[in-house]
């Protein structure tokens, strides 16, 4: 198993870095991606942080941790700049935040996360047909979600997906110990939003194959 969006208590989850990665390496995940919440005022803190911590467990456990962020609730002008800024720190996945149909995200992020090059836009609410069409251009993956709220979409995503070739994530989003998801809820996830067995098997190679090609840790 393979997650690439969680949350530690770096933003509003609920667990250190270590405790995180070992409550998903009883799970069996070979990596998960950590990507707390991050705008301009903290990412120059949680970055470092992340790094430090990849650096010390990456060695002596089985899950790969990730590090990441979650740019979440920036001005649209603003994403692309801060993308570049998280890579320059060393942030090896970059995730927007993107227009859920939960919360007043503003109109034009999912499109600024697309032309700014982010790795993954997390769950992208009623993301439209020329959105998609920019995600598959540009190789980043549209989220279907785990987390309650942002799931209600998850059909729609799915659906603009399959219409334009954009590939697709899986991710849990989890913020807390009871979040993170088993192999087979996330196969759930996946046929609930309408996919095939052999198009949901397709998420997992499409996610494995993004972990492969991330930078190495800097
Ligand atoms: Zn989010
Ligand atoms: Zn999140």
């Amino acid at each position: 198993m393979i997650d690439l969006h969680s949350h530690t208590f770096f933003s509003d989850g609920a667990l250190v870095p270590a405790e995180h990665v070992r409550r998903v390496e009883v799970l069996g995940y070979a990596a998960i991606a950590i990507t707390d919440h991050a705008d301009s005022s903290n990412i120059h803190i949680l970055i470092p942080a992340l790094l430090k911590a990849a650096k010390d467990l990456n060695p002596v456990t089985t899950t790969r941790l990730i590090v990441g962020v979650e740019l979440t609730h920036v001005p649209p002008a603003l994403i692309g700049p801060l993308t570049a800024q998280a890579r320059a720190l060393g942030a090896q996945i970059v995730v927007v935040h993107g227009e859920t149909p939960v919360e007043p995200v503003l109109t034009g992020t999912n499109r600024a996360a697309l032309e700014a090059g982010v790795d993954i836009l997390a769950h992208p609410g009623f993301i439209t047909e020329e959105e998609a069409v920019l995600a598959a251009r540009n190789h980043i993956l549209l989220e279907l979600s785990g987390r309650k709220g942002h799931s209600l979409t998850n059909g729609h995503v799915a659906r603009m997906a399959e219409r334009t070739g954009a590939l697709l994530a899986v991710n849990a989003d989890a913020h807390g110990p009871g979040d993170f998801l088993t192999a087979a809820m996330a196969e759930t996830v996946g046929l609930g939003a309408g996919l095939s067995r052999e198009r949901y098997q397709a998420i997992r190679r499409d996610m494995a194959a993004l972990v492969d090609r991330l930078p190495p840790l800097s």
